[in-house]
């Protein structure tokens, strides 16, 4: 529902946007609010499919309003500062991700966990300050409030940035938060996505010993060659789990398909810590003896603050921490998203919006 209010906006932009459940992406004008004094606005030139756009585009989870502009790992440049803008200029290279507003002042808020702000406000797809809808990056430009973009520097590529700022924040912040950041740690990532195979980036850099735990035996070489993960258990070989069993200090669960937590809280040492980060559909079974037995810790965590996001993004760069990407043009996205849909990609689609993005007539 666009609205009158969208009407009266100033700035003309264009996109792909669904416009129902079937989520069929499809060209699509609208406009953006004028550049606030707090404001920045930016070409966008490359945008990350996260799966939750999959989930938005055919809404999942109830809470889609069409046309829906999806788009929350967004790069770009920017072309326009407000007056009271302070940390950003014009040209400079810039990644909004998963949120646009919060309300400031809550608990959450004043200790820079605007993720947890019960006001928080999504990129796309939820109702702004004005009472317009949000927009998200598969689109030619944003407006966004100073405080919920972050720079990007130099030496990190844009395309293979854009993944970072909604993956790349969701396994940082527990890695940090949990304490699974210290040199010597065992680390264990499941599932090998979007999500995983940047958890195992970060968790090396941070120099900690990483073993993927996969159902599929046929992504070890891919893991220990590729992404420098130190080991790779098979979760469905009783073998190797008893093997390992007691010998991690935490465990980032990236997987969103329903599965057991048994085997995994059976994997870890005394006190350690089983942090999820995927959403299944159902309630995941939890069994209390194999918690109790070692005093072990069940965590989950949603990305993460805007100054931690800006941290993140700057150890990236400084440790040369890239999503492997695979870029597409605009109109390959209705094919991508059946692909994601199946796993096909390695590991995240990046559309290039600022050379394949047509505009509108
Ligand atoms: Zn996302
Ligand atoms: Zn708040």
């Amino acid at each position: 529902m666009t609205g009158l209010s969208e009407e009266v906006r100033p700035n003309k932009a264009f996109g792909w946007a669904a416009i129902d459940t079937s989520g069929v992406l499809s060209p699509f004008k609208f406009s953006t609010r004028g550049t606030g004094e707090k404001d920045v606005a930016f070409k966008v030139l490359y945008c990350g499919i996260c799966h939750s756009d999959l989930h938005m585009i055919k809404n999942d989870w109830g809470t889609s309003i069409y046309p829906l502009v999806p788009g929350h790992e967004v790069v770009g440049e920017v072309t326009e500062v407000g007056s009271k803008v302070q940390k950003l200029k014009v040209g400079d290279r810039v990644g909004v991700g998963c949120m646009v507003g919060s309300c400031h002042s809550c608990d959450n808020c004043t200790n820079n966990l605007e993720n947890y702000c019960p006001e928080m406000i999504f990129t796309y797809g939820a109702k702004y300050y004005d009472g317009t809808v949000t927009y998200g990056g598969y689109s030619n430009t944003m407006v966004v409030d100073e405080h919920f973009v972050v720079g990007i520097p130099e030496n990190l590529p844009l395309d293979a940035a854009a993944p970072l700022l909604c993956a790349g924040i969701t396994v940082y912040s527990p890695l940090r938060f949990y304490g699974l950041d210290k040199p010597g740690l065992h680390v264990g990532v499941v599932g090998l996505g979007g999500l995983g195979h940047l958890a195992v980036k970060f968790a090396k850099a941070m120099g900690t010993k990483v073993t993927v735990i996969s159902t599929s035996p046929s992504k070890q070489k891919e893991a220990l060659e590729n992404l420098g993960a130190d080991s790779f258990l098979v979760s469905r070989e009783q073998d190797q789990l008893r093997a390992a069993i007691g010998t991690f200090d935490g465990i980032v669960d990236t997987v969103s398909a329903q599965h057991p937590l048994l085997p995994l809280l059976g994997l870890l040492k005394s006190h350690g810590k089983l942090v999820v980060l995927g959403i299944p559909e159902k309630p995941l079974e939890l069994p209390a003896f194999p918690l109790i037995q070692g005093r072990k810790l069940l965590g989950g965590s949603m990305i993460g603050g805007m100054k931690e996001t800006q941290e993140m993004i700057d150890f990236a760069a400084e440790h040369g921490i890239k999503a492997d990407t695979e870029v597409i043009a605009m109109d390959y996205v209705n094919a991508a998203m059946d692909r994601l849909l199946k796993g096909d990609v390695k590991y995240r689609f990046v559309i290039d919006i600022g050379n394949t993005l047509k505009s509108i007539s």
